[in-house]
C-alpha cells in the first residue's frame, strides 16, 4: 500500500504550552496549559490498554473522504495491526478517529480506535468502540468492539495518533466557558497554525468534555445508494446528536497540511453512558469543561492517499 512520510516541527513541550495558552485564552473565558507528566490512561475514565501517549509519536492518515463519497469504495478496508508495521511502530498504542469496520460488522459505524497494536513480544488489546444509529429508534448505540469481535479491522478513513503508549511529559489543557466561535480542537489548530506558519505541527492526545454537551453525528448503517455530491448531501444523510458529557475523546490534528490531502482535524469520542460519535463542537459554551493531554507527533505518515480528491464531507 502507498505510504509517504513527513517529519513534523517538533517544538519542546514549554514552547507549544505558551502558544497554545495565548491561542486559547482569547476563545475561553478560562484556559491554563501547562507541562505534565501524563496521568495513568488506564484509569477511569480513559479506561486505554496503555498508560500514556508518549514515545515515538506519529500521525498516520489512511485512506480519505473520497473512498466514503460520492459512492463508498468497499475495498477499501485496513488492518490497524498492520498500519502499526507501516508507520514503523509494530506493537504502537494507536488512538484516533475513522469509519467502523464494516468488513466485519456488515454495516457502517463511527470507529473510536483505542488498540495496543500487536508487538513482537506482546498480544494486541483491542479497547475500540463504534457507533451506531439505532435501527429501533434512530438514537445512538454505543459498543465496547471487543465483545462481539476479534479483528483489528477499520475501514475507509482514519485519522490515528500513535506511540509507544509510555508515561511520560504531556501538555495538559485546561479550558472553560467558551468565549470564542471556535471549538476546542480548530481553536488549538489554527492557534499553531497562525504562529508556525508553513512548518506543520501534529497532535494527538485525548480530552475530556467533563461538563456540557457537544453536537455530534453518526453516519448511518448504510452507505448512500445516492451519489453525496455537497455538504447540503452530507448533511442530510448523516444523522445529528446532541450528547451530553462526560466525554472521552481522541483528537487527531494537523496545523498546516504540507502537501498530503490531509484532514486537518478529526475527533471521536466514547463514553461510559451510551454516547459516542464524531465531535463537531460544544453547544453549552458557558458551562462547557475541557480536559486534555496532547503529545506532539514526530512524523506524519499518509497511507492509501486518494488519487482522486474533492473537498466535501470534511467538516
Ligand atoms: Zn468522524
Amino acid at each position: 500500500m502507498a505510504c509517504a512520510e513527513f517529519p513534523f516541527h517538533v517544538p519542546s513541550l514549554e514552547e507549544l504550552a505558551g502558544v497554545l495558552q495565548n491561542g486559547l485564552q482569547e476563545n475561553f473565558a478560562d484556559a491554563q496549559v501547562s507541562v505534565v507528566d501524563c496521568p495513568d490512561l488506564t484509569k477511569e475514565p480513559f479506561t486505554f490498554p496503555a498508560k500514556g501517549i508518549c514515545g515515538k509519536t506519529r500521525i498516520a492518515e489512511v485512506g480519505g473522504v473520497p473512498y466514503l463519497m460520492p459512492l463508498v469504495n468497499k475495498k477499501k478496508v485496513y488492518d490497524v495491526n498492520k498500519i502499526a508495521k507501516e508507520i514503523r511502530l509494530p506493537g504502537a498504542f494507536i488512538l484516533g478517529a475513522g469509519a467502523g469496520p464494516f468488513q466485519t460488522l456488515g454495516f457502517n459505524s463511527e470507529f473510536m480506535p483505542v488498540i495496543q497494536t500487536e508487538g513482537a513480544h506482546t498480544p494486541p488489546v483491542n479497547g475500540s468502540y463504534f457507533a451506531r444509529v439505532n435501527p429501533a429508534d434512530g438514537g445512538c448505540l454505543l459498543e465496547k468492539y471487543s465483545e462481539k469481535h476479534q479483528d483489528y479491522g477499520c475501514a475507509l478513513l482514519a485519522n490515528l495518533f500513535a506511540s509507544e503508549g509510555q508515561p511520560g511529559k504531556v501538555i495538559e489543557v485546561k479550558a472553560k466557558r467558551r468565549t470564542g466561535k471556535l471549538n476546542f480542537v480548530t481553536c488549538m489548530r489554527e492557534t499553531l497554525e497562525k504562529h508556525y506558519g508553513d512548518k506543520p505541527i501534529g497532535m494527538g492526545g485525548t480530552f475530556l468534555v467533563q461538563k456540557g454537551k457537544v453536537k455530534a453525528h453518526i453516519m448511518p448503517a448504510e452507505f448512500s445508494s445516492c451519489p453525496l455530491n455537497s455538504d447540503e448531501d452530507v448533511n442530510k444523510w448523516l444523522q445529528f446528536y446532541e450528547m451530553q458529557g462526560p466525554l472521552v475523546c481522541l483528537p487527531v490534528f494537523v496545523s498546516k497540511d504540507p502537501g498530503f490531502d490531509l484532514r486537518l482535524e478529526h475527533t471521536h469520542f466514547f463514553s461510559h453512558h451510551g454516547n459516542g460519535g464524531h465531535y463537531h463542537y460544544d453547544t453549552t459554551p458557558d458551562t462547557v469543561e475541557y480536559l486534555g493531554y496532547f503529545s506532539p507527533a514526530e512524523f506524519l505518515f499518509r497511507i492509501d492517499q486518494p488519487k482522486e480528491t474533492h473537498s466535501i464531507g470534511r467538516d
